[in-house]
């Protein structure tokens, strides 16, 4: 089952083409790769693309309106994207005007270009979440091939204009009534063909490297939390400024503590008689040390004590959170002949206690 147009862009069945527009516009910069790097953003653009294609086209849009994909697959009018050139090719000046730059290839291969922003995935326990920690991070990232400076072929080499697309990097094929440009097949969109490849890089003018980067977490992160380390992404192209680098912080959950933002929850359970008598505590707290806690008199089941400021450190504008405790009262389900005794006598002086009070009730009541 394909998802409905409409729903991909989040938009009424009576958009008007403006609306539309803006609806891909959107979309196209919550999920362009230059700016999401998840694994599902090239299949939700992707997605957007194909829906922006369709009902920004009034015939298309027709049929789809009456007859739903399948009218579209009947036409021959589906047009599905096989790479991310294809989509900047065919909406490339609209591109244009979204970015500020053309991500056609013509305009790639001509002028410096901004490196990706890439996302590191940092795991870390409780406990380091709880101190804060430096933590190495091995980011592989892409950086410009040295032998050929990024060109992909070797200085001397033959450049050829391409003869499958004249040098214009698109070619133009026609599907029912209408006529698609997409990526030249032949040059991968560049235009031109080279006798041979660089022997580094095969062509791809870019390298993998593993590069060693060390990153300062603060006290008191939680989990997806990001810090961006600027400049640390990928090299741009020709002279482009660097990508950044978001480091994606993964929490592990404590075995001791529920958290909730930056306080920390913990339960203890005491018996009826601490209850009503109140009693002095040690609580253990996230940093192992042992901390006092007074219960007074008369606590209820389920009521909640804080303790000030013992729970995760604040980051940037977070305030330092609690150690919230809450009370069980556990009420003892056996008890011994003595106890039996001790809690029958407590019960007259409970009942008795009730009794006055209800009696006076009466009184007050006139009954
Ligand atoms: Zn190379
Ligand atoms: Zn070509």
């Amino acid at each position: 089952m394909k998802t409905c147009y409409y729903q991909i862009l989040e938009i009424d069945r009576s958009a008007q083409e403006s609306e539309i527009k803006a609806a891909y516009r959107k979309k196209a910069f919550e999920y362009h790769p230059d700016r999401n790097t998840s694994p599902k953003a090239e299949d939700l653009f992707k997605e957007a693309s194909e829906a922006y294609e369709v009902l920004s086209d009034p015939q298309k849009r027709a049929i789809y309106d009456q007859y739903g994909h399948e009218g579209l697959d009947r036409q021959g009018m589906h047009h599905g994207y096989g790479n991310m050139n294809d989509i900047f090719s065919h909406f490339g000046d609209l591109f244009e005007d979204f970015f500020g730059m053309g991500r056609r290839q013509r305009s790639r291969s001509a002028g410096p270009r901004h490196g990706r922003d890439l996302h590191y995935e940092l795991s870390l326990s409780f406990e380091e979440a709880y101190q804060g920690v430096e933590k190495e991070l091995r980011v592989p990232r892409q950086k410009t091939c040295h032998l050929c400076e990024g060109r992909g072929y070797p200085k001397d080499a033959q450049v050829k204009t391409c003869s499958t697309c004249g040098g214009r990097g698109q070619v133009v094929q026609s599907q029912g009534f209408f006529t698609l440009s997409t990526t030249c097949p032949s040059c991968g969109g560049q235009g031109q063909t080279v006798e041979k490849s660089c022997e580094e890089c095969l062509g791809r003018g870019r390298l993998q490297e593993i590069k060693n980067l060390k990153v300062k977490v603060p006290a008191g992160v939680d989990h997806g939390m990001q810090i961006c380390l600027r400049g640390e992404g990928e090299e741009g192209r020709l002279g482009g400024s660097p990508g950044d680098l978001y480091v994606v912080l993964r929490v592990a959950e404590s075995k001791d503590f529920r958290r909730e933002g930056q306080d920390l929850w913990i339960k203890k359970t005491i018996n009826v008689a601490q209850a009503a008598l109140g009693i002095h505590l040690k609580v253990k707290g996230p940093s192992g040390e042992d901390l006092d806690l007074e219960v007074p008199p008369g606590v209820q089941s389920g009521e909640v004590l804080g303790l000030k400021k013992q729970g995760m450190p604040g980051v940037g504008r977070e305030k330092h959170g609690d150690l919230k405790v809450e009370i069980l009262v556990k009420v003892p389900s056996r008890l011994s002949k003595k106890q039996k005794e001790l809690f029958k006598e407590l019960e007259k002086t409970l009942e008795e206690k009730d009794s006055s009070l209800s009696k006076k009730l009466k009184n007050k009541l006139g009954l």
